[in-house]
């Protein structure tokens, strides 16, 4: 499976995104086709194409995908609400971009997921 995509390039600085964290593990982008008013990917920097390809060497980026989550949650005042964590892993959950990203979706009420 090719490295090349949409995130690649924006984990490289070839393609604009709206930036709302980054440490040197992580980067965190607003999604430019929201489902809610607030949704942000997480993005490990490192190429692991969906959770399932994920080792135990990834369990510290694991965690702190997490954990950078549940921040920008907090930052984005999502906590007394509620949001939604969620990764996407083949293609009958959709998977759309082959770069690992853990959703984090809030601001309204949210649907059932099927
Ligand atoms: P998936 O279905 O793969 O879990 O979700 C991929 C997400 O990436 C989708 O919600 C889609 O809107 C978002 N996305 C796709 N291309 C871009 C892009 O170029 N920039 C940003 N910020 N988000 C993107």
């Amino acid at each position: 499976m090719s490295e090349e995509t949409i995130f690649a390039k924006i984990i490289r600085g070839e393609a604009r995104a709206d930036k709302v964290y980054e440490d040197e593990k992580l980067l965190a982008i607003k999604d430019i086709q929201p489902l809610a008013p607030v949704h942000i990917l997480i993005i490990p920097k490192k190429f692991i194409r969906d959770i399932s390809q994920a080792t135990d060497e990834d369990q510290d980026l694991l965690g702190a995908m997490l954990l950078v989550a549940t921040d920008i949650a907090r930052q984005q005042g999502l906590e007394e609400g509620g949001y939604r964590l969620a990764f996407n892993c083949g293609e009958d959950a959709g998977l759309m971009v082959p770069h690992l990203h853990l959703h984090l979706i809030g601001g309204s009420k949210l649907g059932t997921p099927a």
